[in-house]
């Protein structure tokens, strides 16, 4: 949002708490055309892959650092009726879906018995890198405050919002799973689920590519893999729990023929919303108050593209994507 307003020189600063946790922070970063256990097209990929593309390359550009790159992903089918499902689909996606070949010999480094379905392309987004690298842009341009802020306290007088000592002509909510305690959009259908990571590192360098059975294993730094995740929709903090780390530690020793040691175990919630489509839009009551949120699961490549069409939105009154626009929750923001 924030480089989306810096290339049309809008003047604003970004006020984030600065939490060393989030869910942007510990996500794999992995963007997938095709999804799920029936591998289906994901929703609006032509539309928001060439958006995504775009801007994190500018975005490496910007910030002089490399955290954008393609990748496979490889589907070691766990059970028959998931290979037969790849199987069905890969005639109707030959661009996307392939099956792995022998010579890829990746029977060195993983038990596996179904063979391998091959998605690529994929990308893959080094987000503390991206994160870390903009939040520095952000400090040198005098545009960080580092504050976890109240937003009970965020105030309208004489046509501007006022926190404490900062007024606004407009702000743009994009805090996350906080959003459910924030006192104006509290009320739209969230469904947050907890979500946790274990990082491995490993004995011995693995073939580049993203790896899944159950689990998915994918690269983050040197030896250092990531290694998830679980959805919680059910969950009593936002700790990690010693139930995921002991299931990731039996099912790596089954598949993993590298030895693999576990260096961090890590949680975030997701703020996943309950039709799973993002929130994008204007407070319809609150005029000068935005969201862009609700990015549960692929806010790799949503992020991008809804961040785009909201300041289009805000500069030139464009119009947002149906499913995501905040307009058809008017009656729960209404009171
Ligand atoms: C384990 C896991 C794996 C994932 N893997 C992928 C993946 O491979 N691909 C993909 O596309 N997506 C993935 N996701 C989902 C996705 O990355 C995140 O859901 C998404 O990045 C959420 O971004 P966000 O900015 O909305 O929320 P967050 O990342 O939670 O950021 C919200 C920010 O708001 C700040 N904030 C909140 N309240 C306040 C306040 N009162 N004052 C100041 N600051 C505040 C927080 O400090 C935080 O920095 C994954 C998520 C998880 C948990």
């Amino acid at each position: 949002m924030s480089w989306e307003l810096t290339k049309l020189n809008r003047e604003h600063i970004v006020i984030d708490s600065g939490l060393s946790i989030t869910s942007s922070k510990i996500a794999s970063g992995l963007i997938n055309p095709i999804t799920g256990q029936r591998f289906a097209k994901s929703w609006m990929y032509e539309d928001l892959v060439p958006v995504a593309i775009e801007t994190y390359r500018e975005l490496e550009l910007a910030l002089k650092k490399k955290f954008f790159s393609e990748i496979v992903f490889y589907d070691m089918f766990p059970d028959a009726g998931n290979a037969s499902a790849f199987q069905k689909k890969q005639s109707q996606y030959p661009d996307l879906l392939s099956f792995a070949k022998e010579d890829e010999a990746l029977d060195r480094y993983f038990n596996f018995e179904l063979g391998i379905g091959k998605i690529a392309p994929c990308y893959l987004v080094d987000l503390p890198k991206l994160l870390s690298g903009y939040a520095t842009k952000l400090k040198t341009d005098n545009k960080l405050v580092t504050s976890a802020i109240d937003t009970t306290q965020l105030k309208f007088a004489s046509g501007k919002w006022h926190l404490g000592e900062i007024s606004a002509d407009r702000v743009i909510f994009c805090d996350g799973a906080a959003a459910v305690d924030s006192p104006f959009f509290k009320v739209l259908p969230f469904n947050l689920n907890k979500g946790e990571v274990v990082f491995v590192e490993l004995e011995a360098p693995m073939p580049g590519g993203i790896f899944k059975n159950t689990l998915k294993l994918a690269p983050w730094h040197g030896l250092t893999y990531w290694v998830g995740t679980n959805f919680l929709w059910k969950f009593d903090d936002i700790e990690p729990s010693e139930q995921f780390r002991c299931h990731v530690e039996v099912e790596l020793q089954k598949w993993l023929k590298v030895p693999f040691h576990i260096r961090d175990h890590v949680a975030a919630i997701r703020p996943a919303t309950i039709n799973r489509y993002p929130f994008v839009g204007e407070h319809p009551q609150h005029k000068g108050l935005f969201i862009l949120n609700g990015m549960g699961a692929k806010a790799c490549s949503q992020a991008p593209y809804f961040s785009k069409q909201l300041v289009n939105f805000i500069e030139n009154s464009s119009t947002i994507t149906r499913e995501v626009d905040v307009q058809l929750s008017k009656n729960l923001l209404v009171n």
